[in-house]
């Protein structure tokens, strides 16, 4: 996805462009495409980037280790501050206007990256607790994992022993 100058999104029909997305990000291994749009509008000091996408990416379950797919879908609007004292070639500042809430902020001359953004929001949206399902019995099925070995050497044991008997 090619980074937009933001003079171009201020010179655009109303100010605003929409970007229709249908690829793969650099940095998010996904399943499929990531599908849908992001739309720029210069509001004069911020720009105001708001996005509908999905994709599906593959996790591992935290209980059963598994590989599972998992939908993502993003519907995520923010402001970006458009700032003359950010460098032209900055590719990104976060000024903290309060200690709690640093925000964004661009050269109003500079280039936004939508994949960047993209890519942000959809890593917001990756669950903490990461499950296959929710009833996933991970560790019931792990337990048994580790006892069949055992099992089987049990029973070699034991024919083992219906050998000896033989002779
Ligand atoms: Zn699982």
């Amino acid at each position: 996805m090619d980074k937009v100058y933001i003079p171009d999104i201020e010179n655009a029909p109303k100010q605003t462009l929409v970007l229709d997305v249908d690829e793969f990000l650099t940095e998010l291994s996904s399943l499929t495409a990531v599908q849908g749009q992001v739309t720029l509008m210069h509001q004069g000091n911020y720009l105001q980037v708001s996005s509908q996408a999905k994709t599906i990416v593959t996790l591992n379950c935290d209980r059963c280790l598994q590989q599972y797919n998992h939908r993502l879908t993003v519907d995520a609007s923010e402001m970006i501050w458009l700032s003359a004292d950010v460098p032209a070639d900055e590719p990104g500042l976060e000024i903290e206007v309060t200690l709690d809430d640093p925000v964004e902020t661009l050269s109003p001359r500079g280039y936004f990256s939508p994949e960047d953004w993209l890519y942000q929001q959809l890593s917001l949206q990756l669950p903490h607790r990461q499950l296959c399902d929710q009833n996933c019995e991970g560790l019931l099925k792990e337990a048994e994992k580790i006892e069949q070995p055992v099992d089987r050497r049990w029973a070699a044991l034991e024919s083992l022993k219906e050998q000896m008997q033989g002779n």
